[in-house]
């Protein structure tokens, strides 16, 4: 397994396979790697001859008073994972070499981004789509493997293939737990022991939700009042937000019926946590 930090490196290699005729896919990540980004890698292992990770700390998707300076990095740890999944590539290049100077063009979409996360953090996902975009011009992919558990994310990336007419597959991939039922994320390692506890709430409410679903439940509005007071029963708990929208739009539905995703963002102490599921 190669590790590359520059645009024309990742080029050549890609030039290479594609004369041999191999398939590529890509999992594009922000690195300090969990069994979340191990399962995206594993499928991308199963079903392309090649497999490049990106591992990227966008500054482009955080806000100014987000966690961009603090957010955990581990370029060797995140390396041998990856070479233990029988990744082929890493990508890893520096904010310059994504954004030389004067750098002043962009991906940005309307209606999907406006709704859930995009409501608390507006500038996150012109720069997902403009990253994105960009990692696909430079990996040129075959296929590219996109977590459920940012499912707002994924219905973009979508609708921006769609959109822009590129020419690749997206490939969902179900959310991985912690044995409690915490959604793995890196952003877990900045919970204390305390709040690690009080994190449950999020998952513990998303089972409900769901319960609730699958014994017929149709009105969103009680689903997710419930869901609301379960989580409200933890002192360290604030609610971002709780929606039952449509999977494909982002707009919000008072009758559950599929397409349906029911995400939630929640803060426990500072640290701003999501989880979601979905009705098929
Ligand atoms: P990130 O490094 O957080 O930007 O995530 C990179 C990719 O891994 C995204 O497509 C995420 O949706 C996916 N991912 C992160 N956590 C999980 C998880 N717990 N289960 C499945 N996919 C995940």
């Amino acid at each position: 397994m190669k590790v590359v930090s520059t645009i024309e490196e990742v080029r050549a290699c890609v030039k290479t396979w594609r004369k041999e005729g191999k398939s590529i896919g890509f999992v594009p990540t922000m690195g300090y790697l969990h069994e979340g980004h191990g399962s995206l890698i594993q499928k991308a292992r199963e079903n392309n001859d090649k497999v490049v990770v990106s591992i990227f700390v966008n500054p482009m998707q955080f806000g100014p008073t987000e966690d961009l300076a603090s957010y955990p990095r581990d370029l060797e740890k995140d390396s041998a994972f990856c070479a233990s999944l029988g990744a082929d590539l890493i990508f890893h290049p520096e904010p310059e070499e994504m954004y030389q100077e004067g750098f002043c063009s962009y991906v940005d979409m309307d209606v999907l981004t406006k709704e859930l996360c995009g409501l608390s953090r507006p500038v996150h996902f012109r720069g997902v789509c403009t990253v994105v975009s960009k990692l696909f011009h430079i990996v040129m992919p075959d296929r590219a493997y996109f977590g459920q558990k940012d499912a707002q994310q994924l219905a973009i990336i979508r609708r921006m293939i769609k959109d822009l007419n590129m020419d690749l597959e997206i490939v969902g991939c179900p959310i991985i737990r912690e044995a409690d039922g915490l959604a793995k994320s890196s952003r877990n390692t900045y919970l204390s022991q305390e709040e690690r506890k009080a994190a449950l709430c999020l998952s513990r409410s998303i089972r409900l939700g769901q319960s609730l679903v699958e014994q017929g439940e149709t009105n969103a509005q009680k689903v997710l009042e419930a869901m609301k007071v379960e989580i409200q029963k933890e002192p360290l708990a604030k609610i971002d937000y709780i929606k039952c929208v449509n999977g494909l739009t982002m707009q919000q539905v008072e009758t559950i019926k599929a397409p349906i995703l029911v995400a939630m963002a929640v803060y426990i102490g500072k640290t701003r946590l999501i989880d979601n599921f979905i009705v098929e």
